[in-house]
């Protein structure tokens, strides 16, 4: 059966669904997406807006029990446990602390590689076809402790070994082209691939492309599915039909909808803020990593954006924390220069969708093969969404994928 003629329900307007959404409608799929959170899209609004090819290496990795963890709670408390959080803390931590081998990077790298460079060659084309912009010039870490020379070796050295193109940089020089640095900067790695764009510009390019070739949008909530071998009905708050394919990519919020099928998807949402300052001088050129503050930065076109934070917590908690943000602020200032007062506005929360092993679940559920699961995807989503549209538009389709594709198959071993 070619897609043109099957109807597809995504569940989820955010940046997966939409980018699922678009590749089904050029393949002439009918296709219906379900928002419930009106234009506010989650998670896709709030975020750094980081694309970074280079982090073929998954969340779970060795070292990241110790030291990665250390890293986020010892320095900058950036880490935190919710009461809200619940009872997956326990085995999504354990399950985590199991996948942090080498054996699991060897073996993941690869298909995280073909889904990020699936993903660059659909946002080239939307930087070429639409208003979409980016950074022009690479990303860089800046390092401002102590150990900041021996941290960035290690840096370099670590992401070398998995073929990314990494460098450490003259510091005065780099210090003298980007001046919101302070001198507190000891160090810089230079990953020549990765920049940044405004994630809303990718939602709303996104959006217009699926409007565009006839996607219907239906702002209402999805409160269960049931699926047979041929089609799935999907049930809102105030209505019922049946489609082919559902392509699950509610974020955080897929785990509860894939109960509803018998499925148990241990996404664990992990938490984080920004906030978006216009009136910023001296705003770089490029997207800067704060390497000992936890902080990620934006040169966006309205405003200079930073983020951070990475609390588990339940998926109701949507809450902005302005304690947060004033604290995110006080510690940026630890290596930018910042204005002494500004107004503090748009800020957001955003709920990190994180699988145990690093790894999004991208492909049919086991007791439910016409639902296809797009969600998982951490820290990397934005980056990921474009590939994930495409590796899911091929398997409704019936394309082959690779090997590596199959990785992200929700089949392999959970909790
Ligand atoms: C502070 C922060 C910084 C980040 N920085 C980056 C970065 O630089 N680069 C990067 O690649 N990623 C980054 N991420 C991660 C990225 O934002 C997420 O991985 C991504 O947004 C996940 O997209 P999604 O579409 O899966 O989920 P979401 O954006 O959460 O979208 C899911 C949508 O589903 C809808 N929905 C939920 N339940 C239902 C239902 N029952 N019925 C109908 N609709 C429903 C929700 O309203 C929501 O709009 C960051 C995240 C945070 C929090």
């Amino acid at each position: 059966m070619s897609s043109s003629q099957k109807n597809v329900t995504v569940v989820g307007g955010g940046i997966v669904g939409l980018a699922c959404a678009w590749e089904l409608a050029k393949d002439g799929a009918s296709v219906i997406v379900v928002e419930t959170g009106g234009s506010s899209y989650g998670t896709s609004l709030a975020n750094a807006g980081w694309i970074s090819p280079s982090h073929i290496i998954p969340f779970a990795a060795p070292g990241m029990v110790k030291t990665g963890f250390q890293n986020l709670v010892g320095r900058t408390g950036a880490f935190s446990i919710t009461p809200g959080a619940g009872s997956l803390v326990a085995p999504w931590t354990l399950k985590f602390a199991r996948s942090c081998t080498d054996a699991h990077v060897d073996n993941c790298a690869p298909a995280l590689k073909e889904l990020l460079d699936t993903s660059m060659d659909v946002i080239e084309g939307l930087t070429e076809t639409t208003d979409l912009k980016r950074t022009n010039q690479p990303q860089w870490y800046v390092y401002t402790s102590e150990n900041a020379e021996a941290d960035a070796e290690h840096e370099v050295d670590l992401v070398t070994k998995f073929g990314v193109n990494a460098k450490q940089l003259d510091l005065q020089v780099s210090l003298d082209s980007e001046p919101i640095l302070k001198d507190t900067v000891k160090a810089i790695v230079e990953f020549s691939s990765d920049f940044g764009l405004d994630p809303g510009k990718l939602v709303e390019v996104y959006r217009r492309n699926c409007e565009s070739l006839g996607v219907t949008f239906r702002d209402e909530k999805v409160t269960a599915m049931s699926s047979t071998n041929r089609n799935v009905t999907v049930t809102t708050s105030t209505d019922s039909w049946i489609s082919d394919y559902v392509v699950l990519a509610a974020g955080v919020w897929s785990r509860e909808l894939a109960k509803t099928l018998g499925e148990n998807l241990p996404i664990m949402p992990a938490k984080g803020q920004s906030v978006t300052l216009p009136g910023v001088m001296n705003v770089p050129s490029r997207t800067l990593m704060l390497a000992d503050q936890r902080i990620a930065t934006n040169p966006m076109d309205w405003g200079f954006r930073m983020s951070t934070g990475f609390a588990f917590t339940s998926a109701n908690d949507m809450s902005v924390n302005s304690k947060a943000t004033e604290k995110l602020i006080a510690t940026a200032r630890q290596a930018l220069h910042l204005p002494e007062k500004f107004e503090v506005k748009n800020e957001l929360a955003g709920l990190r969708p994180a699988s145990p092993d690093g790894m999004p679940y991208i492909g049919p559920l086991p007791k439910a093969p016409r639902v296809i699961a797009a969600t998982g995807h951490g820290m990397l989503g934005l980056m990921m969404a474009p590939g994930t549209g495409k590796f899911v538009a091929d398997m409704i389709s019936g394309r082959s994928v690779s090997r590596e594709v199959l990785k992200f198959s929700p089949a392999r071993p959970r909790l």
